[in-house]
């Protein structure tokens, strides 16, 4: 039952970086829904930093995209 954290292997040491400071993004569109639901999981939920390695101003500002996506029906809540 105990799962050891020591034994799980490292990743392969690729650091994950920011796609959108990457592609030096200020501002997420979100009317770009191709791009915003590569961030969201397959039942539509915004998938968390650790998942995407998204930065924390990115992450908030694509948050912030989605909600506004969803609330003018671009995006769905929930995909069951
Ligand atoms: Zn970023």
């Amino acid at each position: 039952m105990a799962y050891d954290k020591s034994a799980r292997p490292n990743r392969k040491g690729r650091k994950k970086v920011c796609a959108f400071c990457v592609e030096k993004v200020d501002k997420i569109d979100y009317k770009d829904t191709a791009k915003l639901r590569r961030y969201t999981s397959e039942r539509a939920k915004i998938l968390p930093r650790r998942v995407t390695g998204t930065c924390a101003y990115h992450q908030r500002e694509l948050t912030t995209a989605i909600k506004r996506a969803r609330q003018i029906a671009l995006m769905p809540y929930t995909n069951d």
